[in-house]
């Protein structure tokens, strides 16, 4: 028997919903397919590497508890109780929701050595990652708005897992 988690075109991520470690396919789509289905602002942060203006974005400022997915396949990735005032003008987080979620490569553009941060499931342009946010874990991810598509959790006092209006 093959096992399907070696099955390159799946990726096993983590739902908040469920709370679990599912086994789904990847999302792979030709430039004009996302294109299509994105926003021009979306398109370009996501799936050209862009970077939105400071102070530009839907999330920068956004304190609502809920659940932050990503633009272009619909991944969990942040969410609200990872979120901090960086004051950087980006929706900044200190963790992802899991790391098998995210993705990371090294970026030696604008003569800079950064790490980029992508979606592991579609391979989104999502932001960078530094390690000059809050303690413990220091770690500041700093994400575009166009890259997430923000899910308000329903009512107060939630669960963690009934933050997912799916
Ligand atoms: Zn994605």
């Amino acid at each position: 028997m093959k096992d399907p988690s070696k099955d390159p075109s799946r990726i096993c991520i983590f739902s908040l919903s469920t709370g679990k470690l599912e086994l789904v396919d990847r999302v792979v789509l030709s430039q004009e397919e996302w294109q299509r289905r994105l926003s021009a602002g979306q398109y370009r942060v996501a799936r050209m590497k862009g970077t939105e203006p400071a102070f530009s974005g839907e999330y920068h400022d956004l304190h609502d508890v809920g659940l932050y997915r990503c633009i272009c396949c619909g991944t969990d990735l942040f969410a609200s109780y990872s979120k901090f005032d960086s004051g950087t003008g980006w929706p900044s987080f200190s963790a992802p929701v899991h790391m098998n979620n995210v993705g990371f490569h090294e970026d030696r553009s604008f003569g800079m050595v950064r790490t980029e941060v992508t979606c592991a499931r579609c391979d989104a342009h999502l932001g960078h990652v530094f390690d000059d946010g809050p303690p413990p874990a220091k770690t500041r991810y700093c994400i575009n708005s166009a890259s997430l598509s923000f899910v308000p959790a329903h009512g107060k006092n939630r669960e963690k897992g009934d933050m997912d209006g799916r």
